[in-house]
């Protein structure tokens, strides 16, 4: 039987005492949030505690109002071990004669993607259940994580050690691998990039089960993003990390038409140095704010920390719409941690479509510490009629287009869906040289490295049309704008174009040939079978 060894940290027993390590640690770590006015830059959240049979155990995270998360075990040790069992499973795959094609074993619900992944049911899976930081090479500045790994790890293991990832996407659910083989963004992409182009290398169980190391030289690697699991089972991915510091200053300024916005986004998104961070969001078609933000070593001498996600203030779309309330630009210095989380406690803006009492003082005086509802949960307990609601009256749905039609892709949104708010989120697209994967070399560039700007325009909430809505109808219509125009749709969502519509989006050239020499077109579906609307229709399938 394995015995647990924990670092003793202090007085336990007794009345109101903790009884046992693990209480007083809790209590401790409590503590320490309050110390730090809820920063947990200045925490040292995620230490390890104890020993289980071999096993580091870390400290639990207490969440916001005191909830306490349980711990995970920390064994980046086995790696290897738990790489080898996934290759097993695929060697057991072979044996049987390859009947039907392969695919991950997590359940759909526990996405944070709106689809039900019905194919799982017919498909032979395989567990790559792989939650362990593996190691922070200092010297490269390269992190490097298993694909489970989430948002809120990364968090917790990076800024107390004064690291951050140059795209570090909001919500704490998100998970690496599904943020590299999807796609994943944040309001720095506009100088670093979509999430896989600050991946510096894969670990990857190819379909003849061999493990292999891949980097930019390698043909492999550039097919991993966008593939949703269609080349290899993902065990491993490097990233790039870049120094933090502990705030953000962040200025909103309030813009009161589409093409406004559109004109002050384009000047910031194009200078020569541009802010760190630039993120906007539309309210309506004229109401809007733009928020630039850079890193900052402390407040100024007349400057407060403002706590974003202290959990009975008001959520944070709601808060930046202030601005424009008053018609005032304002400036705000953030802890970055909070920053980073801004619209985590609200899912963006869904909660208020789950929990419309969300807004309520009330409401999130006495049950705000418990936000955010784990996402895999919703959709765990979501009813037949919840879900059918979601896939015909509720848009989820990113387009990245170039930057000269930032203006006309709102417009557009206006026009079929009006999906207030539009997210706006800044990013470039590069031209990856001999080996480009599904995102063509954009236009205007010539050379590996170069790049050209783009948006992401992303519309999350019931349309507010004032025609009789149609989703598969909108929906075509956009994406054929998208096609024209050179831009992509964001695919963690469904998309409603034919498989050769899709194919004329995504480059599938180098996909094709790495799929057909690996053997992987045989092990797995191609892309388009998993994010088709047409396969998705929880109806058609019969049950979730
Ligand atoms: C409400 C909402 C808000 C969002 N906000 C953001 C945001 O702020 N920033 C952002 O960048 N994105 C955001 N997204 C989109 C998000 O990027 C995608 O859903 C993304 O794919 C990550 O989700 P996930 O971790 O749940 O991955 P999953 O959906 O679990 O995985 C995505 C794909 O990758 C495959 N995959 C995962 N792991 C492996 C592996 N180890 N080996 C092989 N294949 C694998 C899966 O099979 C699947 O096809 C948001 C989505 C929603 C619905």
């Amino acid at each position: 039987m394995s015995t647990i060894h924990t670092k003793r940290i202090g007085p336990i027993g007794g009345y109101g005492r903790p009884r046992n390590d693990v209480e007083l640690m809790i209590r401790e770590k409590k503590a320490e949030r309050r110390e730090t006015g809820g920063d947990d830059n200045k925490s040292r959240v995620g230490e390890v505690v104890g020993v289980v049979g071999g096993r580091e155990i870390r400290a639990p995270r207490v969440a916001r109002g005191g909830a306490v998360e349980l711990p995970r075990t920390y064994a980046p040790q086995e790696h290897r071990e738990r790489v080898k069992k996934i290759q097993a499973r695929v060697r057991e795959w072979i044996d049987l004669g390859k009947q039907t094609k392969m695919c991950t074993a997590r359940p759909g619900w526990m996405t944070v993607s709106p689809r039900h992944a019905q194919y799982k049911k017919v498909m032979f899976t395989v567990e790559v259940d792989l939650t362990d930081i593996l190691e922070l090479d200092e010297d490269n500045k390269i992190l490097r994580v298993e694909p489970s790994v989430n948002i809120l790890q990364i968090l917790d293991y990076l800024l107390p050690r004064g690291y951050t990832l140059p795209v570090l996407p909001e919500l704490d659910e998100l998970t690496v691998g599904g943020l590299v083989n999807g796609y994943g963004i944040e309001s720095s992409s506009h100088k670093y990039g979509l999430f896989n182009d600050i991946c510096s290398g894969f670990e990857l169980v190819l379909p003849n089960a061999q493990l292999v190391n891949l980097g930019p030289e390698d043909p492999i690697f550039h097919t991993v993003p966008w593939s949703f699991g269609t080349v290899g089972f993902l065990t491993a991915i490097d990233l790039q990390v870049i120094p933090a510091q502990p705030y953000v200053r962040l200025k909103y300024i309030p813009v009161y038409s589409m093409r406004e916005c559109a004109e002050l986004w384009t000047h910031e998104q194009t200078k020569q140095v541009p802010v760190e961070f630039i993120e906007g969001m539309m309210y309506g078609p004229n109401e809007g704010v733009v928020m630039l933000g850079d890193f900052a070593e402390a407040p100024g001498p007349n400057e407060q920390v403002v706590h974003l996600n202290t959990w009975y203030k008001p959520y944070f779309y709601k808060h930046a719409k202030e601005f424009i309330d008053r018609r005032q630009e304002g400036t705000e210095v953030i802890p970055l941690r909070q920053y980073y989380q801004r619209h985590n406690r609200s899912i963006f803006w869904s909660l208020e479509d789950q929990i419309p009492v969300c807004h309520h003082w009330l409401f999130r005086l006495l049950l705000g510490w418990i936000l955010p509802p784990r996402v895999a949960f919703l959709k765990l307990i979501e009813s037949d009629s919840v879900t059918n609601f979601y896939e015909e009256k509720y848009v989820m749905q990113d387009f990245l287009v170039p930057l000269n039609c930032m203006l006309e892709t709102m417009e557009i949104c206006e026009k079929e869906i009006a999906v207030y708010p539009l997210w706006l989120c800044p990013h470039i697209m590069f031209n990856t040289g001999r080996y480009q994967g599904k995102i063509r070399a954009p236009q205007g560039t010539e050379k590996e490295g170069e790049y050209a700007h783009y948006v992401d325009v992303a519309a999350v909430g019931p349309p507010r049309v004032t025609h009789p809505f149609d989703m598969t109808k909108a929906m075509r219509t956009v994406e054929g704008y998208l096609r024209k125009v050179g831009g992509y749709q964001g695919n963690y969502s469904y998309t409603y174009q034919t498989r050769e519509e899709y194919r004329q989006m995504f480059d599938h050239t180098l996909y094709d040939e790495v799929r057909k020499t690996t053997g992987a077109a045989e092990a797995f579906p191609e892309s388009y079978d998993k994010v088709a609307r047409k396969n998705q229709w929880k109806k058609q399938a019969g049950t979730r």
